[in-house]
């Protein structure tokens, strides 16, 4: 078998390159990405030329029948889109606020373990901090449980 390498200029940049062997006489481009987005570009602005009687109709074959046999299909799309959005500023906000809510739960722990038996006042101390730290305790819980929704929301791909 003959093993010559054939070489081909870019009709883009003009440089050499070897054609994919799969692509064969088709591959008109190199490898650069500019040079085959180029070249797509022109593919499909002599589509869009070549075939505006298509493009015409396009609302009237395509989009109108679309909508008629899923009339809720924007809706729906919009719907989700928002949800999106809405999952994405509570996963990274849940995520800020969870570490927070940790941290201040565990310095709650060792100043409560501290004031034992000494008399504060003008700060939270003994029951006050107490139930100051279930209070947060239970607003990690509730992002926790906020995280985990939003996770099962990623999980649809929402
Ligand atoms: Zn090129």
């Amino acid at each position: 078998m003959k093993t010559t390498t054939i070489r081909r200029r870019c009709v883009k940049c003009s440089g050499w390159f070897v054609p994919d062997p799969r692509v064969g006489d088709r591959q008109v481009t190199c490898g650069a990405t500019e040079c085959q987005g180029a070249r797509h570009a022109d593919r499909c602005r002599d589509w869009h030329v070549h075939n505006a009687e298509a493009k015409a109709s396009h609302y009237q074959d395509v989009v109108v029948p679309l909508r008629r046999a899923q009339p809720d299909y924007q809706s729906r799309w919009r719907w989700s889109r928002r949800l999106r959005e809405i999952r994405e500023q509570t996963g990274l906000l849940g995520g800020r606020v969870l570490a927070s809510l940790q941290a201040l739960v565990s310095r709650a722990g060792q100043l409560a373990g501290r004031a034992r038996g000494i008399v504060q006042t003008g700060v939270l101390a003994g029951e006050m901090l107490e139930r100051a730290v279930t209070a947060v305790s239970s607003m990690i819980a509730a992002v926790e449980q906020l995280q985990a929704s939003t996770a099962e929301l990623r999980e649809l791909g929402l």
